[in-house]
């Protein structure tokens, strides 16, 4: 990638513009960028991120949007909008997930900002309600190695020790033997993914839910990725195990709406068993100078906008929009699935549904990957063992493109054999950095991040 993208035909702005641009010619820059990037994925060939990819629906969200994305919600007397808009959201997210089913306890929810947003939120609420209903000081979790990076980053940020369970190689589902040996005193929180994002496995979150009631701590079950579509694979007659709310130990659900609630880029659903958890991370300061100061969580100021498109998203597709979208989804994956079986040199990793993941114990995966991208696919890259894998999303129901990657995937295995003794040339990048040189991928993360972040110091002077 390019250090200044689009620096070949887009004027360089390093200072402000004393005179402004007129509007049309700053939307005709924006719409050329967009444009050219939307095509990337338009194919159908980019694994996940695009989750509804038609751009009817995000033109009416963008409409919903507009209406709203000046609005800040802290202010809620100025909008009693965005408190209909999230109680709602709330409300709907909470039925999908069963919170009919609880009893002796109020289910709520808050909306963040994504998947990462409501996992901090959870890490922070069961950390701040130990520490006030059992005086919990040092806090530990334990979590699935599997299960997404943002918990280690919750972790890292409130000051919680993380505890990282193995998973079976062959299901891919953590060991729930360990997990039990592992609680202590200071066990504030399980988790278990539904599915988890690098092989799209469900944990068992039935036997997660005994061992924390029986020792009374919380379990918080990770659906960022399937909250908004395993429950219509379930009413689909799919064979996805329990994870929401019916299953009692579990007490908290993070479910993102901008992935499979093909929301916009930006909320996404925490869900509580128990009131009284969600209230553990309320933050105040009432002796503030400037007034008295709450936010339900760690956001300040937020854009109506996220909320009026998300409520939009959901009100409009309703749950046979959902359910219909969720069928094409499953049976596309269910194709794609067919066509790695039928080489006996590839393995899917465990029991997927519609995201899934494969290896090869013959040659290096990357070999398959090296070739789909000369074909324009674009999958995740895993490592330990090296894999690929595929979120199966609305792009890739489009006609053709299962029938593609059928195609593409045996020509790409007819490359992996043939060039079984090299080395491939997408294992740098992807998953491909080799046990024992932990300081040498740190290294280069920390360069490509630099890339990404410092590129203001590469720009040339204004035009
Ligand atoms: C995407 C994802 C997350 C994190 O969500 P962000 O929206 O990227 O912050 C967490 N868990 C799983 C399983 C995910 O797929």
């Amino acid at each position: 990638m390019s250090p200044v993208p689009y620096a070949d035909r887009i004027p360089v702005h390093r200072t402000l513009p004393e005179h402004g641009l007129p509007r049309d010619e700053v939307l005709g820059i924006l719409r050329s960028m967009a444009t050219e990037e939307d095509a990337t994925w338009e194919t159908g060939k980019c694994s996940g991120t695009m989750y509804c990819g038609d751009h009817d629906h995000y033109d009416f969200l963008n409409e919903a949007f507009s209406l709203f994305s000046h609005v800040n919600v802290l202010q809620r007397d100025m909008c009693p909008s965005a408190t209909r808009f999230e109680s709602e959201i709330i409300a709907m997210t909470l039925d999908l997930l069963h919170a009919d089913a609880v009893e002796g306890s109020e289910p709520v929810g808050l909306v963040s900002s994504g998947g990462t947003g409501s996992i901090c939120h959870a890490m922070l609420a069961y950390r701040d309600h130990a520490s006030a209903t059992r005086g919990v000081v040092r806090p530990n979790v334990i979590k699935p190695e599997t299960a997404h990076p943002a918990f280690d980053k919750a972790c890292h940020l409130f000051g919680i020790e993380l505890r990282v369970a193995p998973v079976d190689p062959v299901t891919t589902r953590v060991d729930t033997d360990w997990v039990a040996g592992a609680v202590d005193d200071a066990t504030v929180a399980l988790i278990g993914s539904a599915c988890n994002y690098g092989y799209g496995t469900v944990d068992p979150i039935e036997a997660l839910s005994d061992i924390a009631l029986e020792h009374g701590i919380g379990l918080h079950v990770d659906g960022c990725l399937g909250g908004w579509i395993l429950p219509f694979g379930q009413e689909l007659g799919y064979d996805i195990p329990l994870f929401d709310f019916r299953v009692p130990g579990v007490t908290s659900i993070s479910a993102d709406t901008h992935k499979y609630g093909y929301a916009l880029k930006g909320t996404s659903v925490l869900s509580f068993r128990d009131r009284a958890l969600r209230n553990a991370q309320y933050f105040f300061n009432t002796t503030w100078s400037g007034g008295k100061y709450c936010s339900p969580g760690m956001d300040g100021s937020r854009s109506g906008g996220l909320l009026a498109a998300t409520w939009a998203s959901m009100v409009q597709l309703g749950r046979e929009g959902y359910r219909g979208y969720a069928e094409q989804i499953f049976a596309t994956s269910a194709a794609m699935q067919a066509s790695v079986r039928s080489h006996p040199q590839l393995r899917i990793l465990g029991d997927p549904s519609f995201l899934f993941s494969f290896t090869s114990d013959e040659f290096d995966i990357y070999h398959v990957n090296d070739f789909l991208r000369t074909r324009g696919w674009r999958l995740n890259g895993q490592q330990y063992p090296n894999a690929l894998h595929m979120a199966v999303t609305r792009p890739q129901t489009r006609p053709g493109v299962a029938e593609a990657f059928a195609v593409d995937l045996a020509d790409a295995v007819a490359h992996a054999v043939a060039h079984a003794a090299e080395t491939p040339s997408s294992g740098a990048v992807y998953g491909g950095v080799a046990g024992g040189m932990t300081d040498e991928a740190d290294e280069f993360i920390r360069m490509m991040m630099g890339q990404m972040m410092d590129a203001q110091q590469e720009l040339p002077a204004d035009a």
